[in-house]
């Protein structure tokens, strides 16, 4: 008796994973037929259709390429078992979150791979990555958006690349990982499929104009006057649990109320990567926070933080619809809830 084997979509993207080496250094060129090619083992479990809807250092990715892929989901969504993306490493902790977020509630896996190393060098990650990804996206257990990276399965919503070099470039942050894969076995640490309620959703908008400021001692608040016409949000990457500073003559204050007025989002989140933000520890945040009823960011990465504010000002022109679909938990992304 043949085994039924799931029907996989492979979109490639480009990224090192795809790239060879050019006189102006490395840029993708190996398409998704030839990526499949260096997996011929995946046979065994699966049926590979390809796409290549695009070819880019993941550098060059942003959102018409999030909202494109997407589309390529929705459009096949009835016809495969599960989706990887093959993707450059750089951005892809932001590609897995927008995805999340424009895609919601899949029982289908979607996985986002990728590779340190080009597929076609003798020692490389990149064929140990995409086998666990369409072994990953052929499994039963598995739905929903993540990255399969250095054998852990991280929820697309808590990867951030923390290496730039090292096979295990991803970490799960704040959460986690939600299996790991070790020679083709997968184990789950989350197992949670039969919790997916309702059908499939699919978004079709982001609005991007989001600025993300990081904080550095001394920094100029007017800063945020001159950016003003540009954005309708702003995240504050702050110091600490959520340190917000108070300089005395506060350019920063009278910004954030010129930007609170205007109805634009200013969200409030800490450059620290592990752990989160409370703003509220200290009164350098609780005040500013309690003045303006800020948003803070709490346990969720800077890349899900900015992603979700992308989606969820594209929902809504209103700050209490805004509140309520960025303080909703979408793939894992939110643990701690405002009090
Ligand atoms: N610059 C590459 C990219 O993000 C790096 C990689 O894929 O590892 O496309």
């Amino acid at each position: 008796m043949t085994k039924h084997r799931k029907k996989i979509l492979l979109i490639a993207t480009g990224g090192t994973i795809a790239s060879g080496y050019t006189e102006k250094g490395l840029a993708p060129r190996i398409d998704a037929e030839d990526l499949l090619s260096y997996v011929e083992e995946h046979r065994e479990f699966c049926r590979v259709d390809v796409l290549q809807p695009f070819s880019l250092d993941s550098t060059n990715i942003y959102g018409k390429h999030w909202l494109e892929l997407a589309d390529i989901i929705e459009k096949n969504y009835g016809v495969y078992d599960g989706f990887v993306i093959c993707h450059g490493t750089d951005t892809m902790a932001f590609t897995a979150a927008a995805l999340s977020y424009l895609v919601q509630n899949s029982r289908k896996p979607i996985v986002v791979t990728g590779s340190q190393k080009p597929i076609n060098l003798p020692v490389t990650d990149a064929r140990t990555n995409l086998l666990d990804s369409l072994r990953f996206a052929s499994e039963e257990k598995a739905h929903g958006v993540n990255i399969v990276f250095g054998g852990k399965v991280i929820a697309g919503t808590r990867a951030k690349k923390e290496r730039s070099k090292s096979y295990n470039a991803f970490s799960s942050i704040n959460y986690p990982s939600v299996a790991v894969i070790q020679d083709g076995r997968i184990v789950f640490y989350i197992d949670d499929k039969e919790k997916v309620a309702g059908d499939v959703r699919f978004f079709h908008e982001l609005n991007d104009r989001v600025l993300l400021l990081k904080l550095i001692p001394g920094m100029d608040g007017s800063v945020l006057n001159r950016l003003f016409p540009y954005y309708d949000g702003v995240i504050i990457e702050a110091f600490g649990v959520g340190g917000f500073p108070e300089y005395g003559e506060e350019p920063f204050y009278q910004e954030i109320r010129r930007w609170s007025d205007a109805g634009k989002i200013v969200m409030l989140a800490t450059q620290v990567t592990h752990e989160g933000s409370d703003m509220e520890v200290y009164r350098v945040g609780k005040t500013i926070k309690e003045d303006f009823h800020l948003m803070e960011a709490y346990d969720m990465t800077l890349e899900a933080t900015v992603t979700k504010t992308m989606w969820a000002m594209a929902q809504t022109g209103s700050a209490e619809e805004f509140r309520r679909l960025f303080y909703g938990t979408v793939n894992h992304d939110l643990l701690l809830t405002p009090v």
